[in-house]
């Protein structure tokens, strides 16, 4: 029996899966919440199947990770499964961003803990959350082989063409500005499930896939390689989200400066807290959006009618990157979840051989699902994303190469 754990550190939580490899189900999956606040908990979930009840909270208190780290640790240990850990193979980190350093999944190592932290002006709010989750992690097992698993990495396979900005080339060379992408797990997920799925080798299907969460971003996949992605040197960069704007007029940054005389850490907060869908009509859940533009809001209407039009446009952007489009994915909260958004962002795009079915688009049955017409030539496909087993994938297989 093989189990790997996967960890996502942030500032104040830790969340944690537990998945058995051989059977490929989770075990156990829980978070420590509001670490460093007064009142922080552990929460766990266990499978319906198992003897436990499928989920329980614990209020305690959690000063800091390594505490927190300790409490996950003791909770795994109370799982009969985990059988004191006997089983575990790996363990693997979500981390946010391995610049151009990284392209796959990297056993961490004093040198990788190193190299990732000159990376932390790359991402100076994740970065150094996925750094102590590491180092805790490290820890509290100090014998078991443990894997970073980078949201950047898929997109390292970019040509220069996609990823360099038409800035002076010392931006790129001196700062790093380029684009790297991001939600790259969940992308490279998507597209290996959509090419089981059709039952044809991933090197032959071209898929663009919608990862439409809170953060949400495109991906052109070419035989399961990203060739180009929305989201850019940071997260802010493409399709309209809960809080972030997208993509803007460069111009817009310093208009605002001037006229407004907000700081640049202000400007920061609007653009990734207030704006998007929240910006445009005060909601930023889509389900409140939608339910708004249902009561007649006006600002809500245009807001989904924005949202959806920018999703168009990367849609016949990606599609003309791409030559040969095989199949459109949609995946994450909103597309997993919304026929209503999966069928305007897809409508009227007959002449580009896509069309959705109304019946299929709303009996949607995860994890996958096809929900196109006879007529369309491209397959358009509902995909439950699950970046945690994908990390866990990763992390088996680089412990495996590793001779571990
Ligand atoms: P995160 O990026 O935080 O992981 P999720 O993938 O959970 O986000 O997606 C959250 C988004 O999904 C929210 O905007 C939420 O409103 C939306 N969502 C979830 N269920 C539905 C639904 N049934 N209809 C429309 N939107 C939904």
């Amino acid at each position: 029996m093989k189990q790997i754990l996967v960890l996502n550190s942030g500032s104040s939580s830790i969340k944690y899966e537990l998945f058995d490899m051989d059977s490929a189900g989770p075990l156990e999956s829980g978070l420590v919440e509001r670490i460093g606040e007064d009142e922080s908990c552990l929460k766990q979930s266990f499978p319906a199947s198992t003897s436990t009840p499928p989920s329980r909270s614990i209020d305690v208190s959690v000063p800091d990770h390594q505490q927190g780290m300790e409490l996950i640790r003791r909770a795994l240990s109370e799982n009969a499964s985990f059988a004191g850990g006997r089983h575990l193979v790996g363990i693997g980190h979500r981390a946010v961003h391995g610049g151009e350093t990284y392209s796959g999944p990297t056993l961490i190592d004093d040198r990788v803990i190193e190299t990732m932290k000159q990376l932390v002006p790359l991402a100076p709010l994740h970065h150094p959350a996925n750094l102590i989750g590491m180092e805790v992690a490290r820890s509290a097992f100090p014998d078991v082989p443990q894997v970073a698993v980078f949201d950047t990495a898929f997109h390292q396979t970019l040509p220069a063409f996609a990823y360099r900005y038409a800035v002076p080339q010392d931006w790129y060379r001196r700062f790093g500005l380029r684009r790297y992408g991001f939600h790259g797990t969940s992308h490279a997920y998507v597209a290996k499930q959509v090419a089981r799925h059709l039952k044809r080798p991933l090197a032959d299907v071209n898929t663009i896939v919608f990862h439409l969460g809170n953060g949400a971003s495109a991906t052109a996949i070419r035989g399961g390689v990203s060739v180009d992605t929305s989201m850019g040197l940071t997260p802010l960069e493409g399709l309209v989200m809960g809080t972030r704007c997208g993509d803007l007029d460069p111009a817009i940054l310093i208009q605002m400066g001037k006229q407004s005389g907000m700081s640049l850490d202000q400007m920061d907060e609007v653009l990734n807290k207030q704006s998007g869908l929240k910006g445009l009509c005060g909601a930023n859940d889509m389900r409140e959006v939608l339910a708004k533009e249902s009561a007649g809001d006006e600002a809500a209407a245009l807001a989904v009618e924005i949202f959806v039009y920018r999703i168009k446009k990367y849609l016949g952007a990606y599609h003309a990157v791409l030559g040969r489009l095989d199949a459109v994915a949609f995946t994450a909260g909103i597309g997993e979840h919304s026929h209503e958004i999966r069928a305007r962002s897809c409508s009227d795009l007959e002449s580009l051989g896509i069309a959705i079915d109304a019946a299929r688009n709303t009996s949607v049955e995860p994890p996958i699902c096809e929900i196109q017409t006879s007529e369309s030539r491209v397959k358009v496909v509902v995909v439950s994303t699950d970046e945690e087993f994908e990390i866990a994938e990763q992390t088996l297989a680089c412990v495996q190469n590793a001779g571990n």
